[in-house]
Protein backbone atom coordinates (compact mmCIF):
# COMPACT_ATOMS: atom_id res chain seq x y z
CA UNK A 1 0.00 0.00 0.00
CA UNK A 2 0.99 3.58 -0.73
CA UNK A 3 1.48 5.63 2.72
CA UNK A 4 1.61 9.36 1.28
CA UNK A 5 0.72 10.80 5.25
CA UNK A 6 3.78 12.26 6.23
CA UNK A 7 5.65 10.29 8.91
CA UNK A 8 6.88 12.12 11.67
CA UNK A 9 9.75 10.31 12.45
CA UNK A 10 11.97 12.76 9.94
CA UNK A 11 10.11 15.60 11.29
CA UNK A 12 9.40 15.84 15.33
CA UNK A 13 7.93 12.72 16.48
CA UNK A 14 5.15 13.10 18.40
CA UNK A 15 6.46 12.57 21.50
CA UNK A 16 8.74 15.76 21.19
CA UNK A 17 5.35 17.78 20.31
CA UNK A 18 3.86 16.80 23.38
CA UNK A 19 6.49 17.13 25.62
CA UNK A 20 6.83 20.69 23.88
CA UNK A 21 3.38 21.47 24.34
CA UNK A 22 3.57 20.28 27.85
CA UNK A 23 6.79 22.08 29.09
CA UNK A 24 5.02 25.70 27.04
CA UNK A 25 1.68 25.41 28.95
CA UNK A 26 3.40 24.51 32.56
CA UNK A 27 5.28 27.32 32.07
CA UNK A 28 2.36 29.51 31.60
CA UNK A 29 0.67 28.10 34.39
CA UNK A 30 3.76 28.83 36.46
CA UNK A 31 3.29 25.22 38.35
CA UNK A 32 5.57 24.08 40.87
CA UNK A 33 8.63 22.32 39.85
CA UNK A 34 7.65 19.15 41.78
CA UNK A 35 4.43 19.02 40.37
CA UNK A 36 5.29 19.62 36.63
CA UNK A 37 8.06 17.26 37.05
CA UNK A 38 5.91 14.29 37.89
CA UNK A 39 3.25 15.19 35.84
CA UNK A 40 5.75 14.84 32.80
CA UNK A 41 6.65 11.38 33.03
CA UNK A 42 4.35 8.34 31.90
CA UNK A 43 3.31 6.35 34.83
CA UNK A 44 3.36 2.36 33.41
CA UNK A 45 4.98 1.52 30.02
CA UNK A 46 4.62 -1.58 28.70
CA UNK A 47 6.35 -3.37 25.95
CA UNK A 48 5.52 -7.34 24.79
CA UNK A 49 6.76 -9.67 22.06
CA UNK A 50 3.90 -11.91 20.93
CA UNK A 51 3.18 -14.71 18.64
CA UNK A 52 0.44 -15.09 15.89
CA UNK A 53 -0.35 -17.85 13.77
CA UNK A 54 -0.84 -16.71 10.05
CA UNK A 55 -3.72 -18.87 7.96
CA UNK A 56 -1.02 -20.57 6.40
CA UNK A 57 0.53 -21.86 9.56
CA UNK A 58 3.87 -19.95 9.70
CA UNK A 59 4.46 -18.45 13.20
CA UNK A 60 5.20 -14.22 13.59
CA UNK A 61 6.22 -12.22 16.18
CA UNK A 62 5.11 -8.77 16.69
CA UNK A 63 5.35 -6.03 19.21
CA UNK A 64 2.85 -3.99 21.90
CA UNK A 65 2.76 -1.78 23.69
CA UNK A 66 0.67 0.09 26.41
CA UNK A 67 1.07 3.11 28.23
CA UNK A 68 -0.24 4.50 31.26
CA UNK A 69 0.38 8.09 31.47
CA UNK A 70 -1.45 9.67 34.56
CA UNK A 71 -4.15 7.81 36.94
CA UNK A 72 -4.61 10.69 39.36
CA UNK A 73 -8.24 11.65 38.20
CA UNK A 74 -9.09 7.81 37.90
CA UNK A 75 -8.39 4.41 36.10
CA UNK A 76 -6.90 5.31 32.34
CA UNK A 77 -8.39 5.49 29.42
CA UNK A 78 -7.31 5.24 25.81
CA UNK A 79 -7.70 3.76 22.43
CA UNK A 80 -5.39 0.56 21.21
CA UNK A 81 -3.60 1.31 17.69
CA UNK A 82 -2.79 -1.10 14.96
CA UNK A 83 -0.13 0.66 12.67
CA UNK A 84 3.24 0.06 11.01
CA UNK A 85 3.81 4.04 12.72
CA UNK A 86 3.33 2.73 16.00
CA UNK A 87 6.64 3.21 18.10
CA UNK A 88 6.46 3.60 22.24
CA UNK A 89 7.38 7.32 21.64
CA UNK A 90 3.93 7.31 19.49
CA UNK A 91 2.38 5.32 22.35
CA UNK A 92 3.61 7.54 25.25
CA UNK A 93 2.45 10.91 23.11
CA UNK A 94 -0.61 9.46 22.72
CA UNK A 95 -0.80 8.18 26.05
CA UNK A 96 0.17 11.89 27.37
CA UNK A 97 -2.95 13.93 25.50
CA UNK A 98 -5.21 11.22 26.57
CA UNK A 99 -4.40 12.67 30.13
CA UNK A 100 -4.87 16.16 28.87
CA UNK A 101 -8.13 15.03 26.71
CA UNK A 102 -9.64 13.50 29.74
CA UNK A 103 -8.72 16.11 32.00
CA UNK A 104 -10.09 19.35 29.97
CA UNK A 105 -13.65 17.64 29.61
CA UNK A 106 -13.61 16.41 32.95
CA UNK A 107 -13.84 12.90 33.23
CA UNK A 108 -13.12 10.69 35.90
CA UNK A 109 -10.41 9.47 33.98
CA UNK A 110 -6.22 9.42 33.37
CA UNK A 111 -4.64 9.07 30.00
CA UNK A 112 -3.72 5.89 28.88
CA UNK A 113 -2.63 4.33 24.99
CA UNK A 114 -1.63 1.09 23.38
CA UNK A 115 -0.92 -0.04 20.03
CA UNK A 116 0.54 -2.85 17.84
CA UNK A 117 3.15 -2.75 15.23
CA UNK A 118 1.06 -4.29 12.43
CA UNK A 119 -0.83 -2.99 9.39
CA UNK A 120 -4.01 -4.40 9.70
CA UNK A 121 -4.95 -4.57 6.07
CA UNK A 122 -2.20 -7.38 5.64
CA UNK A 123 -4.18 -9.59 8.15
CA UNK A 124 -7.56 -11.57 7.43
CA UNK A 125 -9.80 -11.80 9.80
CA UNK A 126 -8.91 -14.87 11.60
CA UNK A 127 -5.48 -13.79 11.96
CA UNK A 128 -6.87 -10.37 13.31
CA UNK A 129 -8.88 -12.26 15.54
CA UNK A 130 -5.61 -14.29 16.72
CA UNK A 131 -3.23 -10.95 17.19
CA UNK A 132 -6.33 -9.17 19.47
CA UNK A 133 -6.96 -12.13 21.31
CA UNK A 134 -3.06 -12.52 22.38
CA UNK A 135 -2.56 -8.88 22.66
CA UNK A 136 -4.93 -9.00 25.25
CA UNK A 137 -4.43 -12.32 27.06
CA UNK A 138 -1.14 -10.31 27.40
CA UNK A 139 -2.48 -7.22 28.53
CA UNK A 140 -4.74 -8.68 31.41
CA UNK A 141 -2.34 -7.51 34.62
CA UNK A 142 -3.18 -4.14 33.19
CA UNK A 143 -6.79 -3.78 32.16
CA UNK A 144 -9.69 -4.17 34.49
CA UNK A 145 -13.38 -1.84 34.37
CA UNK A 146 -11.53 -0.12 37.35
CA UNK A 147 -8.05 0.80 36.48
CA UNK A 148 -7.63 1.00 32.70
CA UNK A 149 -10.40 1.22 29.86
CA UNK A 150 -9.10 0.39 26.01
CA UNK A 151 -11.33 2.16 23.06
CA UNK A 152 -10.75 1.80 19.43
CA UNK A 153 -8.47 3.98 17.79
CA UNK A 154 -6.54 3.94 14.24
CA UNK A 155 -6.24 0.67 12.74
CA UNK A 156 -8.97 -1.21 15.46
CA UNK A 157 -13.31 -0.95 15.24
CA UNK A 158 -16.09 -2.41 17.24
CA UNK A 159 -15.42 -5.78 16.67
CA UNK A 160 -11.63 -5.31 17.78
CA UNK A 161 -13.20 -4.39 20.97
CA UNK A 162 -15.63 -7.31 20.95
CA UNK A 163 -12.43 -9.39 20.61
CA UNK A 164 -10.66 -7.68 23.66
CA UNK A 165 -14.14 -7.77 25.76
CA UNK A 166 -14.27 -11.40 24.83
CA UNK A 167 -11.05 -12.60 25.89
CA UNK A 168 -11.24 -10.95 29.07
CA UNK A 169 -14.67 -11.92 30.14
CA UNK A 170 -13.40 -15.81 29.17
CA UNK A 171 -10.24 -15.09 31.83
CA UNK A 172 -12.26 -14.35 34.47
CA UNK A 173 -14.99 -16.25 33.69
CA UNK A 174 -18.23 -14.09 33.57
CA UNK A 175 -19.16 -10.75 31.25
CA UNK A 176 -17.58 -7.35 31.89
CA UNK A 177 -18.76 -5.06 29.16
CA UNK A 178 -17.17 -2.34 30.64
CA UNK A 179 -13.45 -3.45 30.13
CA UNK A 180 -14.00 -1.71 26.93
CA UNK A 181 -15.28 1.00 24.89
CA UNK A 182 -16.53 1.48 21.37
CA UNK A 183 -18.09 -2.14 21.59
CA UNK A 184 -21.35 -2.97 19.00
CA UNK A 185 -24.29 -2.23 20.67
CA UNK A 186 -25.43 -5.42 20.95
CA UNK A 187 -23.08 -6.49 23.66
CA UNK A 188 -23.12 -3.31 26.01
CA UNK A 189 -21.87 -0.23 23.43
CA UNK A 190 -23.31 2.97 23.44
CA UNK A 191 -25.51 4.30 20.74
CA UNK A 192 -24.09 6.93 19.17
CA UNK A 193 -20.24 5.92 19.94
CA UNK A 194 -19.61 5.37 16.10
CA UNK A 195 -20.23 8.92 15.17
CA UNK A 196 -19.21 10.68 18.76
CA UNK A 197 -15.73 11.50 17.39
CA UNK A 198 -16.37 13.04 14.09
CA UNK A 199 -19.79 14.59 15.11
CA UNK A 200 -18.01 16.38 18.14
CA UNK A 201 -15.32 17.51 15.79
CA UNK A 202 -17.95 19.17 13.95
CA UNK A 203 -19.66 20.66 17.21
CA UNK A 204 -16.54 22.23 17.63
CA UNK A 205 -16.11 23.74 14.38
CA UNK A 206 -19.54 25.33 15.00
CA UNK A 207 -19.04 26.94 18.18
CA UNK A 208 -15.65 28.35 17.05
CA UNK A 209 -17.28 29.61 13.89
CA UNK A 210 -19.94 31.09 15.69
CA UNK A 211 -17.74 32.77 18.19
CA UNK A 212 -14.86 33.90 15.25
CA UNK A 213 -17.61 35.59 13.90
CA UNK A 214 -17.78 33.30 11.10
CA UNK A 215 -21.27 31.68 11.50
CA UNK A 216 -22.89 32.98 8.38
CA UNK A 217 -21.10 32.88 5.14
CA UNK A 218 -20.63 29.69 3.18
CA UNK A 219 -17.88 27.12 4.50
CA UNK A 220 -15.68 25.50 2.56
CA UNK A 221 -14.14 22.40 4.89
CA UNK A 222 -11.50 20.22 3.64
CA UNK A 223 -11.05 17.13 5.77
CA UNK A 224 -7.42 14.99 5.53
CA UNK A 225 -8.51 10.84 7.06
CA UNK A 226 -11.63 8.90 5.71
CA UNK A 227 -11.60 7.00 9.15
CA UNK A 228 -14.03 6.88 11.90
CA UNK A 229 -12.84 10.59 12.75
CA UNK A 230 -12.71 11.88 9.27
CA UNK A 231 -15.51 9.85 7.32
CA UNK A 232 -18.47 10.55 9.80
CA UNK A 233 -17.27 14.93 10.20
CA UNK A 234 -17.70 14.69 6.61
CA UNK A 235 -21.09 13.27 6.95
CA UNK A 236 -22.22 15.52 10.06
CA UNK A 237 -20.85 18.69 8.66
CA UNK A 238 -22.56 17.53 4.90
CA UNK A 239 -25.78 17.25 6.70
CA UNK A 240 -25.97 20.27 8.48
CA UNK A 241 -25.38 22.74 5.41
CA UNK A 242 -21.71 22.93 5.18
CA UNK A 243 -19.73 22.63 1.69
CA UNK A 244 -17.05 19.28 2.05
CA UNK A 245 -14.76 20.45 -1.10
CA UNK A 246 -12.18 17.94 -0.02
CA UNK A 247 -11.55 14.94 1.92
CA UNK A 248 -8.56 12.13 1.37
CA UNK A 249 -7.45 8.68 2.80
CA UNK A 250 -4.07 7.69 2.95
CA UNK A 251 -4.06 6.93 -0.51
CA UNK A 252 -5.16 10.43 -1.97
CA UNK A 253 -8.21 12.45 -2.09
CA UNK A 254 -10.76 14.28 -4.22
CA UNK A 255 -11.58 17.91 -4.36
CA UNK A 256 -14.92 19.34 -5.47
CA UNK A 257 -14.84 23.32 -5.18
CA UNK A 258 -19.08 22.92 -4.87
CA UNK A 259 -18.86 20.53 -2.40
CA UNK A 260 -18.74 16.98 -2.69
CA UNK A 261 -21.55 14.76 -2.18
CA UNK A 262 -20.90 12.79 1.12
CA UNK A 263 -23.02 10.02 0.78
CA UNK A 264 -22.39 9.34 -2.66
CA UNK A 265 -18.80 9.78 -1.73
CA UNK A 266 -19.10 6.65 1.09
CA UNK A 267 -20.96 4.34 -1.49
CA UNK A 268 -18.09 4.91 -4.15
CA UNK A 269 -15.56 4.55 -0.65
CA UNK A 270 -17.22 1.40 0.37
CA UNK A 271 -17.62 -0.35 -3.92
CA UNK A 272 -13.88 0.67 -4.33
CA UNK A 273 -12.27 0.75 -1.25
CA UNK A 274 -10.60 4.21 -2.00
CA UNK A 275 -11.89 7.76 -2.47
CA UNK A 276 -9.80 8.20 -6.17
CA UNK A 277 -11.58 8.67 -9.23
CA UNK A 278 -15.00 9.72 -7.80
CA UNK A 279 -17.42 10.91 -10.61
CA UNK A 280 -17.39 15.04 -10.72
CA UNK A 281 -14.33 15.54 -8.68
CA UNK A 282 -10.44 16.45 -9.35
CA UNK A 283 -7.71 13.45 -7.62
CA UNK A 284 -5.44 15.40 -5.00
CA UNK A 285 -2.75 14.40 -2.64
CA UNK A 286 -2.76 14.35 0.69
CA UNK A 287 -0.10 17.73 0.67
CA UNK A 288 -2.76 18.94 -1.83
CA UNK A 289 -5.16 18.49 0.26
CA UNK A 290 -3.40 20.12 3.28
CA UNK A 291 -2.81 23.41 0.92
CA UNK A 292 -6.30 23.51 -0.64
CA UNK A 293 -8.26 26.74 -0.74
CA UNK A 294 -10.96 26.48 2.16
CA UNK A 295 -12.24 27.76 4.88
CA UNK A 296 -11.74 25.08 7.63
CA UNK A 297 -9.18 22.74 7.61
CA UNK A 298 -9.74 19.23 9.18
CA UNK A 299 -6.79 16.88 9.84
CA UNK A 300 -7.98 13.77 10.94
CA UNK A 301 -5.76 11.24 9.52
CA UNK A 302 -2.57 11.25 12.18
CA UNK A 303 -0.38 13.03 13.82
CA UNK A 304 2.58 15.10 12.10
CA UNK A 305 1.10 15.80 8.90
CA UNK A 306 1.05 20.07 9.17
CA UNK A 307 5.02 20.99 9.96
CA UNK A 308 7.45 23.97 9.31
CA UNK A 309 7.43 22.75 5.94
CA UNK A 310 3.86 23.36 4.46
CA UNK A 311 2.28 25.61 7.80
CA UNK A 312 3.29 28.77 5.93
CA UNK A 313 0.97 27.87 2.87
CA UNK A 314 -2.32 26.68 4.56
CA UNK A 315 -5.10 28.42 3.07
CA UNK A 316 -7.63 27.37 5.63
CA UNK A 317 -8.35 30.14 8.22
CA UNK A 318 -8.86 27.70 10.75
CA UNK A 319 -7.96 23.93 11.57
CA UNK A 320 -9.88 21.83 13.94
CA UNK A 321 -7.77 18.83 14.90
CA UNK A 322 -9.61 15.81 14.37
CA UNK A 323 -6.24 13.44 14.50
CA UNK A 324 -4.24 13.87 17.90
CA UNK A 325 -1.40 15.46 17.20
CA UNK A 326 -1.32 16.67 13.19
CA UNK A 327 0.31 20.09 13.87
CA UNK A 328 4.34 19.97 14.98
CA UNK A 329 5.28 23.13 17.24
CA UNK A 330 6.85 24.67 14.55
CA UNK A 331 3.90 24.89 12.57
CA UNK A 332 2.07 25.99 15.64
CA UNK A 333 4.28 28.88 16.12
CA UNK A 334 4.18 29.50 11.93
CA UNK A 335 0.71 29.17 12.17
CA UNK A 336 -0.13 31.55 15.18
CA UNK A 337 1.65 33.99 13.82
CA UNK A 338 0.02 33.86 10.64
CA UNK A 339 -3.91 34.22 12.79
CA UNK A 340 -4.91 30.63 11.85
CA UNK A 341 -7.55 29.56 14.67
CA UNK A 342 -6.70 26.46 15.53
CA UNK A 343 -9.17 24.55 17.67
CA UNK A 344 -6.54 21.66 19.45
CA UNK A 345 -7.30 17.57 19.40
CA UNK A 346 -7.65 17.56 23.01
CA UNK A 347 -10.64 19.92 22.44
CA UNK A 348 -11.74 19.03 18.88
CA UNK A 349 -11.60 15.33 18.93
CA UNK A 350 -12.97 14.64 22.56
CA UNK A 351 -16.47 13.47 21.63
CA UNK A 352 -14.95 9.67 20.90
CA UNK A 353 -13.76 9.78 24.63
CA UNK A 354 -16.94 11.43 25.76
CA UNK A 355 -19.00 8.85 24.38
CA UNK A 356 -16.60 6.29 26.16
CA UNK A 357 -17.51 7.79 28.71
CA UNK A 358 -21.52 7.39 28.90
CA UNK A 359 -20.35 3.75 27.45
CA UNK A 360 -18.80 2.62 30.49
CA UNK A 361 -21.51 4.44 33.00
CA UNK A 362 -24.16 2.41 31.09
CA UNK A 363 -22.19 -1.05 31.34
CA UNK A 364 -21.51 -0.26 34.82
CA UNK A 365 -25.34 0.70 35.86
CA UNK A 366 -26.48 -1.95 33.44
CA UNK A 367 -28.99 1.31 31.64
CA UNK A 368 -28.69 2.27 28.75
CA UNK A 369 -29.43 5.98 26.78
CA UNK A 370 -30.84 6.45 23.77
CA UNK A 371 -29.11 8.36 21.06
CA UNK A 372 -30.86 11.98 21.85
CA UNK A 373 -29.42 11.71 25.35
CA UNK A 374 -26.37 10.66 24.48
CA UNK A 375 -25.79 13.50 21.88
CA UNK A 376 -27.17 16.38 24.38
CA UNK A 377 -25.14 14.97 26.61
CA UNK A 378 -21.76 15.20 24.49
CA UNK A 379 -22.70 18.36 23.32
CA UNK A 380 -23.30 20.28 26.28
CA UNK A 381 -19.76 18.96 27.95
CA UNK A 382 -18.51 19.91 24.33
CA UNK A 383 -19.30 23.14 24.57
CA UNK A 384 -18.49 23.94 28.42
CA UNK A 385 -14.86 22.57 27.86
CA UNK A 386 -14.85 24.70 24.71
CA UNK A 387 -15.50 27.51 26.89
CA UNK A 388 -13.31 26.89 29.45
CA UNK A 389 -10.66 26.92 26.79
CA UNK A 390 -11.50 30.06 25.49
CA UNK A 391 -11.81 31.73 28.98
CA UNK A 392 -8.09 30.62 29.88
CA UNK A 393 -7.20 31.95 25.87
CA UNK A 394 -8.50 35.01 26.90
CA UNK A 395 -7.31 35.49 30.12
CA UNK A 396 -4.08 34.34 29.44
CA UNK A 397 -3.71 36.11 26.51
CA UNK A 398 -2.41 32.60 24.66
CA UNK A 399 -3.59 30.54 21.76
CA UNK A 400 -6.42 28.17 22.26
CA UNK A 401 -3.86 24.71 22.30
CA UNK A 402 -1.72 26.09 24.99
CA UNK A 403 -5.21 26.76 26.92
CA UNK A 404 -6.55 23.78 26.66
CA UNK A 405 -3.51 22.47 28.29
CA UNK A 406 -3.32 24.59 30.74
CA UNK A 407 -7.16 24.20 31.75
CA UNK A 408 -6.23 20.27 31.57
CA UNK A 409 -2.45 20.52 33.34
CA UNK A 410 -4.63 22.75 36.08
CA UNK A 411 -7.02 20.25 36.64
CA UNK A 412 -4.66 17.19 37.18
CA UNK A 413 -2.24 19.44 39.53
CA UNK A 414 -4.80 20.18 41.56
CA UNK A 415 -5.94 16.91 42.35
CA UNK A 416 -2.53 15.82 42.97
CA UNK A 417 -1.54 18.35 45.50
CA UNK A 418 -4.97 17.42 47.14
CA UNK A 419 -4.18 13.22 47.00
CA UNK A 420 -0.45 14.24 47.89
CA UNK A 421 2.81 12.51 46.75
CA UNK A 422 2.72 8.99 47.84
CA UNK A 423 4.30 7.84 50.64
N1 LIG B 1 -8.87 6.71 20.56
C1 LIG B 1 -9.76 7.79 20.89
C2 LIG B 1 -8.97 9.04 21.25
O1 LIG B 1 -7.86 9.22 20.82
C3 LIG B 1 -10.80 7.39 21.93
C4 LIG B 1 -10.26 6.94 23.25
C5 LIG B 1 -11.34 6.37 24.16
O2 LIG B 1 -12.51 6.44 23.82
O3 LIG B 1 -10.97 5.87 25.23
O4 LIG B 1 -9.48 9.93 21.88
Amino acid sequence: MVVSYNHTHEIENAYQTALAQYDRAVHKLELDENTAEYMRWPRREFTVNFPVRRDDGRIEMFTGYRVHHNTILGPSKGGIRYSTAVTLDEVRALAMWMTWKCALVNLPYGGAKGGVIVDPKTMSQTELERLTRRYTSELIPLISPHSDIPAPDMGTNAQTMAWIMDTYSMTVGYSVPAIVTGKPINIGGSLGRNEATGRGVIVCMMEALKRQGMANQRIRIAIQGFGNVGSNAALYAYEQGFDVVAVSDVVGGIYNENGLDIPAVEEHYKANKGLTNFPGSQNITNEELLLIDCDVLIPAAMEGQITERNASQVKAKMIIEGANGPTTTEADDILNERGVFIVPDVLANSGGVIVSYFEWVQDIQSFFWDVEEVYRQLERIMIKAYDATAQMAENKNTDMRTAAQMVAIRRVADALNTRGFYP
